[in-house]
């Protein structure tokens, strides 16, 4: 197989104008064209062409299709499917990895262990489809637990390859079939995949991409009556469009969204470790993660030894190129991203907060790319703007309380809920303030993942969740037959 079957165009441009539809790669009925761009030097890596409402109309009639069979498939075969998709996509690691470093600028150290747990992903839906009973029976009833029917996944750009392992294998572990609308920031990244997935010989019909706008692919997706359910990952803004207009056939939604997470340091924290472990958490993804601890809480106590702390370790976090191992923090996906991240650093200094570390403007000598400042702000109010929506740059704000209810107080007191982290030494007052903390999931003493472990937020953080049995639940419908 070539490194990019699909893909045509010279080594410096590639093109894509195929979407994959009934288990082939299909010409796209759009005729919109854009431009991806790598966002660490401002060139232009591949032109793409936009599937239309028709080609969205076209996969949501092949999953149906292929609904009809696939949906009533024991578990045994799903299981064996998802072991394939296992194998397909882990021996695409490293092109995927390099498609997320060109596309959006995703630095490798990061890209790598996603695009891994993304592959590691289908074996954790197929142990958790073994062990959760699809059927209960008691007296003359019998509950079958039954696939929702066709299923739009929609995904973002940050980490894409990683959100359409993960949906994909919930989904077919469910039975559901699918139609996935990627972000059109994800092209190349998207199109690795879909090779891994016609390698694993699925189903005709049961895995359907088309790669197009939000507005055109996924509001088809979202008003379409033979789609029965949306999972969806992204913003507040497009996950509460999702909710009012699939209301209108009322669709089963899933929808993980925004955070404005805390780290709360508690003041026996190690700060040798828990400053180096803040920063990974906060500039997650070069900031682009939303599950980024990005209000640093710390005991007022302690105040001036965190600054130094801060002062100390930024300089291992360095900002550059994402292909670099040694880069931390990459550029922002477009001039968009550049220019919110910048409007809120701005902001930030306008209300009142001093910037410790960072700022304004390009890092020095990385003036070609979307490089913002990996900065912290200390002297933070928690109403401030930069402490309650998300920026989704490399933005630290360092908050000061009083004591642990005045840090609970705090972490709490935002419209956000869908990660925290807690850090200290005294480990049964870590698990006491990690259980008053309201969000979906909340980790102790650094950054960590559990595939098992149901992940999706409170508040306006989202609405289900996703992951293991949690996550394939999502797709399923009960049925009570009785006799
Ligand atoms: P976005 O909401 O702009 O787009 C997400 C997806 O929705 C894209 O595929 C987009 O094309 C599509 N879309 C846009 N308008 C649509 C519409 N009207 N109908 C249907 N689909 C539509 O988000 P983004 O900028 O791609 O990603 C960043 C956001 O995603 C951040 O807010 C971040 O916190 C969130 N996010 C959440 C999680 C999570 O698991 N909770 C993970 C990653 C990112």
């Amino acid at each position: 197989m070539r490194a990019l079957e699909a893909i045509t165009g010279t080594d410096t441009i590639k093109t894509i104008t195929t979407h994959y539809i009934d288990g082939a790669f299909v010409e796209s009925h759009g005729r919109e064209l854009m431009d991806i761009i790598n966002p660490t030097n401002g060139q232009v890596v591949a032109r793409v062409t936009l599937a239309d409402q028709e080609d969205a109309r076209r996969a949501i009639a092949a999953a149906k299709r292929a609904f009809a069979s696939f949906g009533r498939t024991p578990k045994e075969e799903r299981m064996e499917i998802l072991r394939r998709l296992h194998k397909a996509v882990s021996a695409r690691i490293a092109d995927l990895t390099k498609t997320m470093v060109e596309e959006y600028g995703g630095v490798v150290r990061f890209a790598g262990p996603i695009v891994q747990a993304g592959a590691n992903v289908f074996l954790a839906a197929e142990r958790a489809l073994h062990e959760l009973p699809l059927t209960r029976s008691w007296g003359k009833t019998t509950v079958t637990m039954e696939p929702v029917g066709v299923a739009g996944l929609i995904s973002p750009w940050n980490a894409n390859a990683f959100f359409l392992c993960m949906k994909l294998a919930s989904a077919v572990a469910a039975g559901c079939t699918v139609v996935m609308k990627p972000s059109e920031l994800s092209a190349l990244q998207t199109r690795v995949w879909l090779e891994c997935v016609h390698q694993a010989k699925l189903p005709k019909g049961l895995c359907n991409v088309v790669a197009g706008r939000g507005e055109v692919v996924g509001a088809e997706l979202v008003r379409n009556p033979d789609v029965a359910k949306i999972s969806f990952t992204g913003s507040a803004a497009v996950g509460r469009s999702i909710m009012r207009d699939g209301a209108a056939t009322m669709k089963r939604v899933t929808l993980e969204l925004g955070g404005k997470s805390p780290n709360i340091l508690l003041d026996d924290a190690d700060l040798k470790k828990a400053i180096p472990s803040a920063f990974i958490i906060g500039f997650l993804n070069n900031g682009q993660a939303c599950v980024a601890g990005t209000r640093l809480l710390v005991p007022k106590s302690r105040f001036d030894e965190v600054k130094q702390a801060i002062v100390d370790t930024i300089a291992a976090f360095p900002v550059g190129d994402p292909a670099d191992p040694k880069t931390a923090v990459g550029p922002m996906v477009n001039q968009k991203q550049y220019e919110r991240v910048q409007a809120y650093i701005r902001k930030g200094i306008e209300e009142g907060a001093d910037v410790l570390v960072g700022g304004e403007g390009h890092p020095p000598g990385l003036e070609s790319g979307y490089f913002v400042k990996p900065t912290v702000f200390v002297n933070v109010k928690n109403d401030m703007t930069i402490a309650q929506e998300e920026i989704f740059g490399p933005v630290l704000s360092v908050i000061t309380y009083e004591d642990e209810e005045d840090a609970i107080r705090i972490a709490n007191d935002t419209e956000y809920g869908l990660h925290a982290y807690v850090s200290g030494t005294d480990i049964q007052r870590v698990r006491r303030v990690a259980s008053q903390i309201q969000a979906g999931r909340v980790a102790i003493n650094g950054l960590l993942d559990d595939q098992q472990a149901p992940f999706g937020g409170f508040k306006q953080s989202g609405v289900g969740r996703e992951f293991g049995i949690y996550g394939i639940e999502a797709f399923l419908e009960p049925k009570a037959i009785l006799e």
